[in-house]
């Protein structure tokens, strides 16, 4: 099937073929067509199988007739994180090049006046994290009732990310004649009952098992004995020994992710960190470093490198495995894209191991172990300066398992909800703090992902009331 047979316009057509796509993905070819009918739609998909290329074309040629009227956009798509906010209106203006739609995004960290203006003119598509909209719409900014076609993005991690009740109350304040897509890598219950709420007689298309991974990407465990420092030195090892073009490491909490980069760095790799205690444009400037090539080692955190589109990703070396199951399908996610292949390495000390079988348990595969031994190292440059290496020393306070650590709970990445679903907004604070010492926190908004202004002056703002093409 070609894009060709999915009832696109030519422009869109155009468009797409200026990408260099020549056929569309699974989700692509069942929900384009559907879409266009005006069915609603519930993607089970995960990031890298082009769902997004899935609602924004459909979209555009929807959008394309009909005129924006101000304060009252046409369109709503509801994201988790800003980056992934900021990354659908890059979809949008790269499909949409030969069309004349406006576009505006609604993500804290922007200055409201900006947005604000945009919305004054009127736009045709409104990207936004729940809870800046929610914010402008209870200031009377923004008027909902115009708006004829809602995506709900991500669902799952909404959820995780307590954004439930605010999506709730949004879907209220649209009209009732409506088209609603929702997509979601998985479908836990409170998803289900949202569907069920919200969507009418969707055609569910689901483009691979929730939680499977992508038969692309070679996975392996690789057991260690001890905890941080025979894991610094086997991931040294594979960074070496394989052929690493660019990897994402990842690590359980924000202080590994700081310690590791910088341990990195000292033994000569080419290494940067993102993580939640970033202010956005450092986080965006180390992005832009790595997509640039500066560096080829990203280490990273779940919440800052969630649902994020780092093409031609190598390597994926899980750090830490991940305390909840869900989130190693998404961090091994970043390799083995667009029918690329893909590696990804989990370490796995004692401490991991709990983790490791509730991943084999959730995906139904068991990983294939890989025993490493390590090799005499070269010496790093710095080791003949007069600095001692700080390798031999005793783990960080901050590297031991989330059970048994003392470390403050800012350090912990990611803040997860022990029972998915379960939370009420009134709950969220105090759930956070009664399991401070379980390892097992509710996951509240991310200020750092949605939190009021503060500053971005990243990329983002240029996207802001764009018109697109013409
Ligand atoms: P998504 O699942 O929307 O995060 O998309 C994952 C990646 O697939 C992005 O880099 C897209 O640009 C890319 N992509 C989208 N559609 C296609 C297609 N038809 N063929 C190849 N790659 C695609």
């Amino acid at each position: 099937m070609s894009f060709a047979d999915l009832g696109l316009s030519e422009e869109l057509l155009r468009a797409v073929g200026d990408t260099g796509y020549t056929d569309p993905t699974p989700i692509q070819a069942s929900a384009i067509p559907s879409v266009l009918m005006m069915r609603d739609i519930i993607g089970v998909a995960q990031t890298g199988t082009g769902k997004t290329a899935s609602f924004v074309l459909p979209m555009i040629d929807i959008l394309a007739h009909g005129r924006a009227r101000a304060l009252m956009p046409r369109s709503l798509i509801l994201e988790p994180t800003r980056e992934l906010a900021a990354q659908v209106a890059e979809n949008f203006e790269i499909y949409g090049k030969y069309h004349k739609l406006s576009m505006a995004l609604l993500i804290g960290g922007v200055q409201m006046g900006d947005q604000v203006k945009a919305l004054e003119k009127g736009v045709d598509v409104l990207i936004a994290t729940p809870g800046r909209l929610m914010d402008l719409f209870g200031r009377g900014k923004i008027l909902l009732n115009g708006c004829s076609m809602l995506v709900i993005d991500e669902a799952d991690r909404m959820l995780d990310m307590g954004f439930i009740p605010d999506i709730e109350e949004i879907c209220t304040k649209l009209p009732k004649q409506r088209q609603t897509l929702l997509f979601s890598a998985t479908m836990p219950p409170p998803i289900k009952k949202l569907a069920d709420k919200f969507l009418s007689n969707p055609k569910t298309i689901e483009v691979a098992r929730p939680a499977t991974t992508n038969i692309n990407i070679a996975q392996w465990v690789v057991p260690v004995k001890a905890q941080a420092f025979e894991k610094r030195q086997i991931l040294r090892q594979l960074l070496r020994e394989e052929a690493v073009s660019t990897a994402i490491i990842f690590c359980n909490r924000k202080t590994t992710v700081r310690e590791l980069n910088k341990s990195l760095k000292q033994h000569g790799f080419a290494a940067g960190e993102i993580h939640g205690d970033m202010e956005q444009p450092a986080r965006i400037a180390e992005l832009d470093r790595f997509k640039k090539g500066e560096i080829n080692i990203l280490v990273a955190s779940d919440v800052a490198a969630r649902g994020l589109d780092i093409k031609g990703v190598s390597h994926v070396f899980n750090f830490d495995a991940p305390w909840h199951p869900d989130d190693y399908v998404h961090r091994i996610g970043r390799t083995g894209r667009g029918g690329a292949t893909g590696i990804a390495y989990t370490l796995v000390a004692p401490d991991d191991a709990e983790n490791i079988d509730n991943i084999e348990k959730l995906t139904g595969q068991k990983i294939e172990r890989r025993q490493v031994t390590v090799a005499e190292e070269p010496k790093p440059e710095r080791a003949r300066r007069a600095k001692p290496d700080p390798e031999p020393e005793a783990a960080p306070s901050g590297e031991r398992a989330p059970r048994r650590s003392r470390e403050r709970p800012a350090d912990r990445e990611p803040e997860r909800p022990a029972e998915r679903g379960s939370e009420r907004p009134a709950e969220r604070g105090r759930d956070r703090d009664r399991s401070r010492d379980t390892g097992e926190y509710r996951r509240r908004r991310d200020p750092v992902d949605d939190g009021p202004d503060d500053g971005w002056n990243g990329p983002v703002p240029a996207f802001l009331s764009v018109s697109l093409g013409g």
